[in-house]
């Protein structure tokens, strides 16, 4: 392992009970109470229709690669040792897309357009992250 400190994501009140139920093994995403589109990052209001009531509703876990690069440089020290890795962007089966890595792959590049994947959730530092695996 490295001995340079991990970038790790800010908690901020609105992020806190994404964080929360990650720890708890519980990916969220939030989910309009007006018209029931369900997103990722965290926001205020709903991007589909802008109104500001919405919860966080657990996600199954299952999910699909939408797309992926595959980083041979690291931009930060931290990251150094675990090249090569992908970063994808993931969509979970309920709609929302989150930028993510899918792991366990002897070869990081060795995905497909729409391969099913599932959640894994991983640790880092004092945080839970959402990762994957190929389903
Ligand atoms: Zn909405």
């Amino acid at each position: 392992m490295s001995d340079v400190d991990l970038p790790l994501p800010i908690r901020t009140e609105l992020t806190a009970p994404y964080w929360d139920r990650l720890q708890q093994g519980v990916l969220s995403y939030q989910k309009c109470s007006a018209c029931g589109h369900g997103w990722l990052p965290a926001r205020t209001e709903c991007p589909a229709c802008l109104h500001d009531q919405w919860q966080w509703v657990a996600a199954s876990g299952r999910a699909k690669v939408v797309s992926w690069v595959v980083f041979h440089i690291a931009y930060h020290k931290a990251f150094e040792s675990r090249l090569p890795y992908n970063v994808a962007v993931i969509e979970l089966q309920e709609g929302p897309r989150l930028i993510s890595n899918v792991v366990g792959l002897a070869d990081p590049n060795a995905l497909r357009i729409d391969q099913p994947v599932r959640l894994r959730i991983e640790r880092e530092g004092d945080f839970a992250l959402p990762r994957f695996v190929t389903a």
